[in-house]
């Protein structure tokens, strides 16, 4: 295994949920992308990855367009675009009136960490007391189950995120009353609309009780983040089921054979993530 150079103590950074993720499965992954900010690829990606990453990042884009009152010229869309777009006009999801945010960052605190979070596109629908519908567009190839969609951390960082910094989107208002925010969890939706299923959206809904077990994880991840040292890497982990589709597996010695290594890419590592979060 190579050593690593003594290291400058890292700043602390928002945990993401590709952050949190690495802090669930392997301390070593959190530290060497985050702490020591490794890069270690495997292979340069296949030019089949680079281009899914590259049409996703448009459909990401026509769609904060479209939501923004800019309407796509079809004939001028690439193929696969083109038949997203057609999958989102034929089934798109109905939205309540109120305001629409697309593509939006909340950012909000944790003990001495942030936690923060890119919303594709959130409504918050006027009448009082209405839903908050948190909408994010998949483009893979093969359509997430709900049960694959149900384990992503995704589906419980972005409603906590939003029932704890919702006050910034109400313009600064505060908590209508104690331990409580202007966007309650109980009001709160996530919907996954996934252009290669467009007719089967994924739904779920938050909790009082969800929110807070989701306190209690994140802040359980938070606190291992806190404790990891700049200048100590943590040992590799056994689970080969999790080094496989690591991108770090050779650095780590772990032998996985070229065939079964498909490299994980986790969302907001792909470039219109990593183009619009600041560090
Ligand atoms: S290869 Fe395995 S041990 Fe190494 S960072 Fe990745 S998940 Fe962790």
């Amino acid at each position: 295994m190579k050593k690593i150079p003594p290291l400058a103590a890292p700043a602390h950074t928002p945990l993401t949920r590709a952050r949190l993720h690495d802090l669930e499965v392997c301390e070593r992954r959190y530290w060497l992308r985050s702490v020591a900010r490794i890069r270690w690829p495997v292979a340069p990606p296949r030019p089949e990855v680079e281009e899914s990453v590259e049409r996703g990042r448009q459909f990401h884009q026509l769609m904060r367009r479209h939501f923004l009152g800019l309407e796509p010229d079809r004939t001028e869309l690439p193929a696969r675009l083109a038949e997203w777009w057609a999958a989102w006009l034929n089934h798109p999801i109905p939205l309540p009136p109120g305001q629409r945010f697309p593509e939006i960052t909340l950012s909000v605190p944790l003990g001495r960490q942030r936690l923060l979070a890119r919303f594709d596109l959130l409504v918050l629908a006027s009448q009082p007391d209405g839903q908050a519908l948190i909408l994010d567009w998949k483009t893979e190839a093969r359509p997430r189950s709900r049960k694959r969609l149900a384990a992503d951390i995704q589906t419980h960082l972005y409603p906590y995120v939003l029932a704890e910094g919702s006050a910034a989107l109400a313009g600064g208002q505060p908590p209508v009353a104690d331990g409580e925010r202007p966007v309650r969890p109980a009001r709160i939706e996530m919907i996954y609309w996934q252009a290669n299923d467009p007719a089967n959206p994924v739904r779920f809904r938050y909790s009082a009780e969800q929110h807070a077990a989701n306190r209690a994880r994140f802040q359980l991840l938070a606190d291992r983040a806190e404790a990891l040292q700049p200048d100590h890497e943590p040992p590799a982990i056994d689970d080969l089921t999790i080094c496989t589709h690591c991108g770090y597996r050779t650095y780590c010695g772990k032998n996985v054979s070229p065939a079964a290594a498909l490299e994980e890419v986790p969302e907001d590592e792909t470039g219109w993530e990593l183009a619009l979060v600041k560090e």
